[in-house]
């Protein structure tokens, strides 16, 4: 069976840049965004009634839609090729118009600020909303947040300029190039396929890796450019905190759009971080299995201990996932089979493609999954991981949009039980060796998933709150800090081999540049997962 392993944009958007739709369906965002708010400017802080604010929403989620899909397309154009200079640049006009049409909407957010808490909780009680019930509770919860419109107009303008900065990240990244010594041969090879060494049996190739990686991200160029993007991301943030009045809490934002209390947050963290030694203890034993107990480096963290390096095509791969979907329910299974054969997965890195792996999903449309395939056991996690998330996405399809989507805490449940259900079929497929290094992978990744995303979260949140303390950080403070909180993970076990001062680690973690504090709602959503496992099981 072959599968087709490259998306068919075309199918589902625009036949290209230059597709007359396209521009039309750019040029109405602003005539849409129009017309309805001289629908509604003047009479919505006035509505009571649900028939009211029931039309309201309906012609709301109908706008936004609308107003998403151009910028959808050019995402995912922009992920198959990052260096795309045509794609960037009309995404930038899109987000012109988007920044003036949600100037046209600032009276949406005063309009609910107006009619006020209690009233809005009494209409998410009305039961001829409660499609939008959950919509409506966070909105009463929000609006005290919110500042006035003029307020609200200000800040809209000032954050198309940290809308470059994020994108920046990816786009300078994504351009960087990365040479390695295989075989006694100069490769140049993208991120991804550098990073895929890093689990290479061959102890040198794996240390060849690391220094690959940060020949590059230390290089003093990239650590000054990465670290004031960094700095200028979490200074935006904390400015926001103070004029909000979150009450100097730093991540407080985050907690509300996830729809958590600082408290449930604040234990995640401290009980992750009591239970640090038990990464340490796995380590060890890693060190031991590996017989390197004297000089347990860096870059043996993530080493395979089966001596087999077991290749994977992807058909097998997608022929594995596609039977452990099988044996757990019909819906899983029929949608995994449609995502791939309707070519909604891009599969192989390529230069220039966005790195890592990502589902994308929402109200109204098919999901999408990309991949940077590279045939290793890891992969095969992956796969089933995304693969939950499109089809958390697909199950979805039954909400309304405004609460289509999950708080990025619940987001990751579909995609770790996906990997859960996937963990039993591989052990019978697989030899004894092989299945060893699995378990190994499995609880290398439970690790990364739970305790060092926790460890960025310090990390991110030692770096705001100094920030908004009034510090200056530059990239070598980063650079240390980083280490400390590294270090406190480690246990002293790991041997480093750059000194903390050029330990650029954070740099390369996408999502403290995109979604500060994101990192916890991995942690958050694996312990969840286990436990509702735990119960299917039982
Ligand atoms: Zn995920």
């Amino acid at each position: 069976m072959t599968y087709p392993t490259n998306w068919n944009l075309a199918r589902y958007f625009y036949s290209g840049l230059d597709d007359a739709k396209l521009a039309s369906d750019i040029a109405q965002i602003l005539p849409r965004t129009i017309a309805f708010a001289e629908k509604y400017e003047k009479t919505f802080a006035s509505f009571i009634d649900s028939e009211q604010i029931l039309e309201f929403y309906t012609d709301y989620t109908t706008l936004s839609h609308e107003m998403a899909t151009p910028s959808y397309y050019l995402f995912y154009r922009s992920s198959l090729d990052t260096q795309d200079l045509d794609v960037t640049k009309k995404m930038g006009e899109v987000d012109y118009i988007h920044t003036e049409a949600s100037n046209r909407l600032l009276f949406v957010a005063q309009g609910w600020k107006f009619i006020g808490y209690d009233r809005i909780m009494t209409r998410a009680n009305d039961p001829k909303l409660a499609k939008y019930k959950n919509d409506l509770i966070s909105t009463a919860n929000s609006i005290k947040y919110i500042l006035s419109e003029r307020e609200e107009y200000v800040l809209n303008m000032k954050s198309r300029p940290l809308g470059l900065a994020n994108s920046l990240h990816d786009e300078i990244t994504g351009s960087y190039e990365f040479m390695m010594n295989i075989d006694g041969e100069e490769k140049k090879l993208t991120e991804e396929e550098v990073r895929s060494y890093r689990q290479h049996t061959d102890r040198s190739i794996r240390m060849e890796s690391y220094k690959s990686l940060r020949r590059v991200y230390n290089s003093k160029q990239n650590q000054i450019t990465l670290g004031n993007i960094y700095a200028s991301i979490v200074k935006d943030w904390t400015s926001e905190i103070r004029m909000r009045g979150y009450n100097n809490n730093v991540i407080a934002q985050r907690n509300i759009s996830e729809e958590m209390d600082d408290e449930v947050v604040n234990l995640l963290l401290s009980e992750i971080q009591k239970a640090y030694p038990i990464y340490a203890r796995f380590l060890k034993a890693k060190a031991k299995m590996l017989t390197l107990e004297s000089d347990f480096a860096v870059f043996d963290t993530s080493a395979p201990l089966g001596k087999s390096d077991k290749d994977f095509t992807f058909e097998e791969t997608y022929a594995l996932h596609l039977s452990v979907m099988q044996d757990f329910d019909t819906d899983f299974y029929e949608y995994s089979k449609r995502m791939i054969e309707e070519e909604r997965i891009d599969v192989f890195p390529r230069a220039g493609k966005r790195g890592g792996a990502f589902a994308s999903y929402r109200k109204g449309e098919e999901s999408f999954v990309l991949l940077n395939f590279t045939g290793k056991l890891r992969d095969v996690s992956t796969i089933s991981h995304e693969l939950g998330h499109a089809i958390h996405g697909h199950l979805s399809q039954v909400q309304e949009a405004p609460v289509y989507d999950s708080p990025l805490s619940m987001a990751e449940t579909a995609s770790i039980f996906s990997e859960m259900l996937l963990g039993e079929k591989v052990k019978s497929i697989v030899s004894t060796e092989e299945y060893k290094d699995y378990l190994n992978e499995r609880l290398g990744d439970i690790f990364a998933t739970i305790f060092r995303q926790v460890q960025y979260v310090v990390f991110e949140k030692q770096v705001h709150e100094a920030i908004h303390a009034g510090q200056e950080l530059s990239y070598k403070d980063l650079n240390k800090l980083w280490r400390a909180e590294q270090d406190k993970l480690y246990g002293g076990v790991v041997q480093y081999d750059v000194p903390a001062e050029d330990e650029s680690g954070w740099s390369m973690i996408p999502h403290i540049f995109h979604t500060p504090f994101y990192c916890y709602a991995y942690a958050f959503g694996n312990i969840l997962t286990f436990a509702l496992y735990n119960q299917v099981k039982s």
